[in-house]
């Protein structure tokens, strides 16, 4: 299969209402040539209708969507050179193998002998060489999945859409697929837009991650970008795990309650800021440490044993509960105890201004 040129998508005041509902709320979006970006967000967000958007399977009430230089808002689905690959399979369960994949071929009026090599070498790119004569009934569901994006692939579109394409899967099974998936993008290279609710996957797989939610784009950026500088709250608590405690920046430094602490960056404004605390980037500090380690007291509320680690819950000075790991070879410390946490000045993040807004 050859490497397509890559056709970019941009997307403009893109807007989708079902009665009362604004589904999607005049999005603006660019999908760079080549790319793999992943629509990021909880259930209901509106993922899967801008992705239908995208296919030609939803009409949207306004706005724009261009493959390249074309405006395909009224283009028929066919038409659009998309390869779509769905939750749920949608494979047709009285063909064969061969058959399924070669389904588009066959609306696109390509002879059989071309047909028959084309599936081969889809079955290969997804590793079911000589797969052909089997029945889809016979497949499991991970061989199914693979059916189901060779026959996504058959005809090289140049843009790739697909809506959890995983999520039917066995952990085991998905985490596999999604580093196959991601290597098949390399060497295809086509545009390709994935949805999934599932942060973990869209931090493993993506170019960049659209974070959405309630319709609208919260944040487009890079996986380390929206994990280490989420633009709100949403995107902070949506990707890992986070805590917010109220620091007062002043001419001088930035305090929280007692304890005067270190930024990796100054804020452009004085006054009251919100601190995001990864849990994973504290630690405990024992005795002595180095100037550029933040120190936080707190005092201890339980140490659960958890085999590969402690997990410490504490509390700190002002009543925020946060947790953080010990390792397991250590004494964990008992409840009532005051402890320090360490936090060092670059893991500092203060929540931009202007961020939570829903
Ligand atoms: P996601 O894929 O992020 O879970 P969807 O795009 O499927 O979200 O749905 C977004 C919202 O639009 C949901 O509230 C859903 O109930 C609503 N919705 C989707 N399709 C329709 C439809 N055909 N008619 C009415 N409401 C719909
Ligand atoms: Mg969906």
């Amino acid at each position: 299969m050859t490497r397509q040129a890559a056709l970019p998508i941009s997307v403009r005041q893109l807007t989708k209402r079902y009665g009362s509902l604004t589904v999607l709320d005049a999005i603006d979006l660019d999908v760079r040539s080549g790319e793999f970006l992943t629509l990021l967000g909880p259930s209901g967000s509106g993922k899967t209708t801008l992705l239908m958007m995208l296919a030609g399977f939803v009409r949207p009430d306004c706005g724009i969507i261009r493959f390249g230089d074309a405006d395909v808002v009224r283009l028929e689905p066919h038409k659009r050179d998309v390869g779509m690959v769905f939750q749920n399979y949608a494979l047709f369960p009285h063909m064969d193998v061969a058959a399924n994949i070669a389904f588009p071929l066959k609306l696109r009026g390509v002879g059989k002998a071309e047909t028959a090599e084309r599936v081969e070498q889809a079955l290969e790119l997804v590793k079911l060489g000589g797969y052909g004569a089997r029945r889809v009934d016979q497949l499991s569901g991970g061989q199914r999945q693979r059916i189901a994006l060779a026959r996504a692939i058959v005809f090289e579109p140049r843009i790739l859409l697909m809506d959890e394409p995983l999520s039917a899967l066995d952990k085991q099974l998905r985490e596999h697929m999604q580093i196959e998936l991601r290597q098949l993008h390399e060497r295809l290279g086509m545009t390709t837009v994935y949805v999934t609710h599932d942060q973990r996957e869209a931090l493993t797989m993506s170019d960049r991650i659209a974070v959405i939610d309630h319709g609208r784009i919260q944040q487009l950026d890079a996986p380390h970008v929206i994990y280490d500088r989420p633009a709100g709250r949403f995107v902070a608590e949506f990707i890992g795990e986070s805590t917010f405690v109220t620091v007062d920046v002043t001419e001088d430094d930035c305090r929280f309650g007692d304890v005067s602490l270190i930024l990796g960056e100054t804020p452009a404004r004085l006054g009251q800021h919100e601190l995001m605390i990864r849990p994973e980037r504290l630690s405990i500090l024992d005795g002595k440490q180095s100037p550029d380690i933040n120190v936080l007291p707190a005092t201890v509320r339980a140490s659960i044993y958890q085999g590969d680690s402690i997990l410490v819950q504490t509390l700190l000075a002002d009543g925020t509960a946060v947790s953080v790991r010990a390792s397991a070879s250590v004494k964990p410390p008992a409840a009532g105890e005051p402890i320090r946490l360490g936090l060092r000045a670059a893991d500092t993040y203060l929540l931009p201004d202007g961020a939570g807004r829903a």
